[in-house]
């Protein structure tokens, strides 16, 4: 059976791994064995974390999780009190920064796990 390339629409020889006629990786949805099982589309922990405590106040963290309803609430409580209530989504943020460096939120709004 013939494959064709799904960029540029090429048929693409048996067995080829890469489109000669554009270069396109073409089994990029199987797994790279590269980087063993960690995927490579993982959100950092570190990163999530660090946004929490020091951006929680906005929701930065939740937003970079895709927890949009949590970070717009946070944001919101942020903006919409003119910073007059600021500290408390700040804290909330923070608690939430530290329970994510503790590894007590280790998944992004996917399901999907954060990497070390
Ligand atoms: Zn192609």
């Amino acid at each position: 059976m013939a494959k064709f390339c799904p960029n540029c629409g090429t048929e693409i020889k048996e067995g080829a791994d890469i489109c000669l006629n554009c270069g396109k990786m073409l089994n990029e949805n199987a797994d790279s064995p590269k980087k063993g099982n960690s995927n490579p589309n993982a959100k950092s922990k570190m990163a999530a974390g660090l946004l929490g405590i020091l951006l929680g106040t906005f929701g930065v963290h939740n937003f970079y999780l895709g927890y949009t309803g949590k970070a717009v609430a946070q944001l919101l409580i942020t903006v919409l009190s003119c910073f007059f209530l600021s500290p408390v989504s700040a804290i909330w943020g923070l608690i939430e920064g530290i329970l994510i460096l503790c590894g007590n939120i280790d998944k992004d709004a996917s399901g999907r796990k954060l990497s070390d």
